[in-house]
């Protein structure tokens, strides 16, 4: 850390930029929801998120899977490649719920295909449901691809690429945490360019409680009960969040 300079501060990490050209993220027990409405401090949360993102980093990386990580500094540091971040998020659904279900509730969505029998919160999709939103606007919401390529965001093929590496990575961290009794419910993705190579790169943290949707296999499947294993748990005042990260860290990592 000698050397490193503050940058600034996101919501949940500090960034820091190293005399290299490294970033360092910094993360901090800091917790916000509701587009930073709702704040907190769980002590161990930010232990548990770098941990994590550590661990799928390496997993992705050695899947093949081409991201910005570079090396991890425990207990709460993460060094990565400095990129230009897209200013979209991509988020991947697997199950009708969150603000899925309350788009289609309004009658916003058209969801067809994506369910076969009377649509109920929390039902399965038959296919990954993939949506980008946008990053830089006080409050985010979802975009067209059309609205991304006339903006100059990314062009068509680019988009093609991170569906696709969206996909890949939605179908190892899931089939890995189902044999850990999580259900990998959605996640968010972060793509960044790459200043030294132009690609786009997977970015940010990945496969953590704070970016993903993760539910007890046992209680949804045996009680159709949704058991949060992730931000709900604060968004909905659920219970402590620092026991809920600490227990994802030990089943997923242990
Ligand atoms: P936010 O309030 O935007 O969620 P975070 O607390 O998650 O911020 O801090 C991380 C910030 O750093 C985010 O704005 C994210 O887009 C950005 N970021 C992630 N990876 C990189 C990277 N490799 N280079 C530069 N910025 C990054
Ligand atoms: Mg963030």
């Amino acid at each position: 850390m000698e050397n490193a300079k503050f940058i600034r501060s996101g919501k949940a990490k500090d960034i820091y930029l190293r005399p290299d050209g490294d970033i360092i993220f910094l993360f901090t027990d800091r917790v916000t929801a509701f587009d930073g409405i709702k704040k907190a401090d769980y002590q161990g949360k930010g232990e548990a998120c770098c941990k994590l993102s550590c661990f799928w980093f390496e997993k992705l990386q050695a899947e093949g899977i081409k991201t910005h990580f570079k090396d991890c500094m425990p207990p709460n540091m993460l060094v990565a490649e400095e990129v230009s971040i897209l200013p979209v998020e991509v988020i991947a659904r697997n199950f009708l719920y969150g603000s899925l279900w309350k788009r289609y509730k309004k009658g916003e969505i058209d969801i067809g295909s994506l369910v076969q029998e009377e649509k109920r919160e929390g039902m399965p999709l038959t296919k990954s449901f993939l949506e980008f939103t946008t990053k830089f606007e006080s409050v985010d919401r979802p975009i067209t691809e059309e609205e991304i390529i006339e903006n100059g965001w990314m062009d068509r093929s680019e988009i093609e690429y991170i569906k696709t590496e969206t996909i890949k990575i939605g179908d190892i961290m899931a089939s890995y945490l189902v044999q850990r009794g999580i259900i990998l419910a959605d996640f968010k993705l972060e793509y960044g360019r790459s200043k030294e190579s132009g690609d786009i790169i997977l970015a940010d943290e990945v496969g953590t409680p704070d970016v993903c949707r993760f539910w007890d296999k046992e209680a949804h499947e045996q009680r159709g009960e949704i058991l949060s294993l992730d931000k709900d748990v604060f968004r909905e005042g659920k219970g402590n969040l620092s026991a809920v990260y600490l227990e994802v860290c030990k089943r997923i990592m242990e």
